[in-house]
């Protein structure tokens, strides 16, 4: 089960890393290290399939990277030209080995494996035709709906994979590998993020650049929206499936993606820095000591602090050995569950006016308990200032905040929130500026749908008239 401070934060659905490789003798060793890199985007089960040109070898299974693979796992794993794999995080789909990707398939392109990052929207929809035609399905995750799609415009071993895509409603990146080729593919508007890297012997892909990074690949570009690359032995090409709108997700930038990362040409660093240099101007608060919640609120803190003039103090130090797991807690552990992940740094609370900075607030739980930690350890005030808006929508396309009534912030302003969570004060950041502060060059646009509740192709009311919500 998920324990209360994860619970409270939103979710990606996973991270994918591959290689398209000319000599990599190690491929199933560099995908350890890369998907170790993504661990982030999900713990819930990884798995990694190896193409040596004729078959496809493959391992999965629930657990974290470094528990699934095993030295003995990595070393069973043939050597081979091409390999994918896969970190999910089971926000939809139950959490069991069979839904682990990459999902490998047996059908008319021959054999092939496909990994993904996000939600169909339309998957229900699509499986039920599927089914109906004829196709069988081992698993209820989206991944094999998009396997199932690819096999059916697949004509005398050549597939239109672009008229696949064209079929999908909802956010995806893909990486999709037969036993000649690697395929990057991510939806029309840039929802999910998918990155393109390049060394001497190959083309790497994956969810963030910190995972080309664990590997030493060189960022070459961000798929773009819309896009299906092809990394063959003649290089990599590329066509459109549809007219690219770019609107990527910009939770990624509050709190998904790691600081390190670039997305879309952008530091997920320098926009959370920008976010907190922003919120300091805008409000000017006083007093004692700037803190962050760790660890995606620290940079934040670290702007706000700078641009404000008032110091930089931990309040809270993180375990960082508490995994997004526990054994079921009992009774007494629960309500001590923020504690084992969060301890107070007592010297440096007790007397103080504390601006407490993090990046989100979704059901405001973990919140409540923070404060309640701070102000038992004799902080004078915590005024709380929230990297990002209010949460007042649900996220459709694969972020785990499905319903308005896990949502603290749907139908409350920030004074009735700040006084349910038991702040002193409570104070958010305009739309408007967070994505400005997430823009870069000529990337100015985004999904914000979870704050505005402006989501793209009009997907809160597709599913509306599908009754599917
Ligand atoms: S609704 Fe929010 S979490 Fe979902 S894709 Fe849009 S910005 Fe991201």
């Amino acid at each position: 089960m998920k324990n209360n401070f994860e619970l409270d934060k939103p979710h990606d659905e996973c991270g994918i890393y591959a290689v398209y490789s000319n000599h990599n003798s190690e491929l199933a060793r560099t995908l350890y290290f890369g998907l170790y890199a993504l661990q982030h985007r999900g713990q819930d089960s990884c798995g990694i399939a190896v193409t040596n040109g004729l078959n496809i070898s493959y391992y999965k299974n629930l657990g974290l990277v470094s528990e699934v693979f095993s030295e003995e796992a990595i070393s069973a794993l043939p050597e081979g030209d091409i390999a994918i794999g896969h970190v999910r995080y089971a926000s939809s789909g139950l959490k069991n080995s069979i839904n682990a990707q990459p999902v490998v398939y047996n059908g008319r392109l021959g054999m092939f494996a496909i990994a993904m990052n996000g939600k169909i929207t339309n998957a229900e929809v699509l499986r039920k035709r599927l089914i109906e035609e004829g196709m069988t399905f081992q698993t209820n995750i989206d991944c094999e709906v998009i396997a199932n799609l690819i096999n059916k415009h697949t004509d005398n071993g050549k597939c239109d994979v672009e008229r696949a895509m064209r079929e999908l409603e909802g956010s995806f990146a893909i990486a999709l590998m037969t036993s000649t080729e690697l395929y990057a593919i991510r939806d029309r508007y840039g929802l999910r993020p998918l990155v393109l890297g390049r060394t001497e012997d190959g083309y790497y892909l994956s969810s963030e650049s910190c995972g080309l990074d664990a590997t030493g690949v060189e960022l070459i570009r961000d798929i773009n929206p819309g896009e299906v690359a092809v990394i063959s032995a003649k290089g990599v090409s590329s066509s459109y499936f549809a007219k690219a709108t770019r609107r990527p997700c910009i939770f990624e930038y509050v709190y998904t993606a790691r600081a390190d990362s670039f997305i879309d040409n952008k530091s997920v660093y320098e926009a959370r820095y920008e976010c907190g240099r922003t919120l300091a101007r805008k409000l000017m608060l006083k007093a004692d000591i700037v803190a962050g919640v760790p660890d995606s609120a620290n940079v934040s803190a670290r702007g706000y602090a700078v641009e404000s003039g008032i110091p930089y103090i931990d309040v809270l130090e993180k375990n960082r050995y508490v995994g997004r797991t526990f054994i079921q807690p009992n009774q007494f552990m629960r309500e001590n569950s923020v504690k084992i992940k969060l301890n107070p740094h007592l010297h440096n609370i007790k007397d103080k006016e504390i601006i407490l900075i993090d990046d989100s607030i979704v059901r405001g739980t973990t919140s409540k308990k923070i404060l309640e930690t701070l102000k038992k350890a004799g902080a004078k005030a915590v005024h709380m200032v929230i990297a990002s808006p209010i949460v007042k929508h649900p996220c459709y396309t694969g972020i785990d905040i499905e319903t308005y009534d896990q949502l603290i912030g749907a139908t409350r302003n920030a004074e009735e929130i700040g006084k349910l969570i038991g702040a002193d004060s409570l104070h958010f950041m305009d739309v408007r500026d967070l994505i400005k502060c997430c823009s870069s060059g000529d990337y100015k646009t985004f999904c914000a749908g979870c704050f505005d509740g402006d989501y793209p192709d009009d997907i809160e009311k597709k599913l509306k008239d599908r009754r599917e919500i």
